[in-house]
């Protein structure tokens, strides 16, 4: 891994850059994955000095440094430019920085930009970077880039053009977040270093998929951003398919980026794209009402602020994929997201199909549960024998589970995918073709919801969302494995 390198930050004044960004770059550094031979410049609007610029990494990293000299000599890597993104001249001033600062540090030319800001911006920045000489062809050039990409197909095939006329799609970087996730990673190692499941992770022994991700907070102070967005575009374009396509692809052929990509790229081709019926008939929304959950009062998602008293966006979204692979071919991939639900947790549940009983009592599906957030971990039901002198059967679980997270023992997503991009391991991003084709499928079922042609159900706060959701499920003879409402 290269660690001489000048990490430039675009919106290095904002939250994602002062919560996520300087500590997982602190973390490196104290794990040794950062040399002495790196810098940061800091770009924002704000006329801010190095010496300020520095106090706000200090404060960003304090309960993670051993002593606040060790948090200092960090910070002194810092640089601080104001920079409004659309003045040439700036980038002239920002080139100069860059190439001093490449002598200082002796940064070999690498060079690492992390476009933390709104990406109607990303397209002016990689031209200037561009015209204006800082990417240049020395050294490594690689571009992180933040979701979202796009609001459909056409705004992200722009997006990517822009962005292509200065770099090449294996410099590009986009960022999806729980791909840097411990237990998203780990789906690989209980995929493929498994015998137990190697050989039955197909149609004909898994029913089903079910993927949840839920929040029990309402939109907070994001109903502005969100009320434009809505649930199946902030979840479901990236981090639901993304996750989906770790589930679904075949077994790479070594555990290298072209070979993962090749079969995430394969499976996101392979989706099926429904019929206008089965668009209606599969992909349910929903939007949270006012409610009360113990006793406490919530307002409705219209009630919230920045949102429109009267809008159609949704809070909630289930629906099905189909993948039309021999592995998984009519084998539905379940899935749900909603704001305001009674529990928070990403859970993936593998329903594997019913076997026929000798013992004349049915017997419960054996279900492979992977814990993402929160909690971390894995459990698998199995039938056994109930303790005591008749032959009753009674689920057993084999349960790993830990609160990871609380404990610091993962690292946090962003500390993993910097370190990835640093090691030019593009395995947990999105690749261009992925990008695509997911927003060809979600742009259907948008297309369909902006003509009102299929109900906005309402739910209540504190539930799992309404009852379509449920009944979705039922029509496959299936249910929602995780209900912690009940
Ligand atoms: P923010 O609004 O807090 O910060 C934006 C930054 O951009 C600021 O530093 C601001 O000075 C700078 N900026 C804005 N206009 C500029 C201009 N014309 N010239 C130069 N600088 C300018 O935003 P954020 O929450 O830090 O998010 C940054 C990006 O990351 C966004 O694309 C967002 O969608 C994405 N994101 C953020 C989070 C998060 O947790 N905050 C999570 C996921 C994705």
């Amino acid at each position: 891994m290269s660690s001489k390198v000048i990490v430039t930050i675009f919106g290095a004044s904002g939250d994602l850059a002062q919560r996520k960004l300087y500590p997982s770059l602190f973390r490196l550094y104290k794990s040794g994955n950062l040399s002495e031979h790196f810098a940061v410049i800091g770009t924002a609007r704000r006329p801010w000095s190095k010496e300020y610029f520095e106090s706000v990494v200090v404060d960003s990293i304090s309960d993670l440094a051993d002593s606040p000299e060790q948090a200092q000599e960090f910070a002194s890597h810092f640089y601080y430019q104001s920079h409004d993104v659309q003045d040439t001249e700036h980038y002239i001033e920002l080139c100069k920085l860059q190439n001093k600062l490449n002598e200082e540090y002796q940064a070999e030319n690498n060079k690492l930009f992390f476009l933390s800001m709104a990406p109607q911006f990303f397209g002016t920045i990689a031209k200037h970077l561009k015209s204006e000489h800082i990417v240049d062809g020395k050294g490594f050039e690689r571009l992180i880039v933040e979701k979202p990409f796009g609001t459909d197909l056409a705004t992200a095939s722009k997006l990517n053009e822009d962005l292509l006329a200065t770099f090449d799609e294996e410099q590009i970087f986009r960022i999806d977040h729980y791909l840097g996730k411990e237990m998203i990673q780990n789906i690989f190692a209980i995929r493929f270093a498994n015998l137990l499941f190697e050989n039955i992770w197909n149609r004909d022994y898994i029913d089903n998929v079910q993927i949840t991700f839920a929040e029990k907070l309402g939109v907070e102070e994001r109903g502005g951003y969100y009320d434009q967005s809505g649930a199946l575009r902030d979840m479901v374009q990236n981090h639901t398919l993304q996750l989906l396509s770790l589930l679904a692809m075949d077994k790479p052929k070594s555990f290298t980026k072209e070979n993962i990509r090749a079969e995430k790229v394969k499976v996101f081709e392979r989706l099926v794209q429904p019929s206008e019926d089965d668009l209606k008939r599969l992909f349910i929304r929903g939007q949270y009402k006012s409610g009360k959950v113990n006793g406490k009062k919530y307002i409705s998602y219209r009630s919230e602020p920045n949102v429109n008293a009267e809008s159609t966006t949704e809070t909630f979204v289930s629906g099905a994929f189909f993948i039309d692979t021999d592995r998984f071919r009519d084998v539905p991939f379940f899935f749900r997201t909603g704001k305001r639900l009674t529990a928070k947790g990403t859970h993936v549940n593998i329903v594997f199909k019913q076997m026929n009983s000798i013992f004349g009592e049915p017997l419960k599906p054996n279900i492979l549960t992977i814990y993402i957030q929160p909690t971390e971990g894995f459990s698998l039901s199995v039938n056994g024998k109930e303790v005591g002198e008749l032959f009753n059967l009674a689920p057993i679980s084999f349960d790993y589970r830990t609160d990871a997270t609380a404990s610091g023992a993962s690292p946090d997503p962003y500390e993993k995918l910097i370190f990835d991009v640093l090691n030019n391991d593009s395995t947990n991003f999105s690749h261009w073709d992925e990008v695509k084709a997911s927003w060809e499928l979600i742009d259907k079922i948008e297309q369909l919801w902006s003509q009102n042609q299929v109900p906005l159900h309402e739910y209540a706060v504190g539930s799992m969302g309404p009852e379509a959701a449920f009944d979705l499920l039922a029509q496959f003879g299936a249910r929602w494995q995780w209900q912690p409402d009940k």
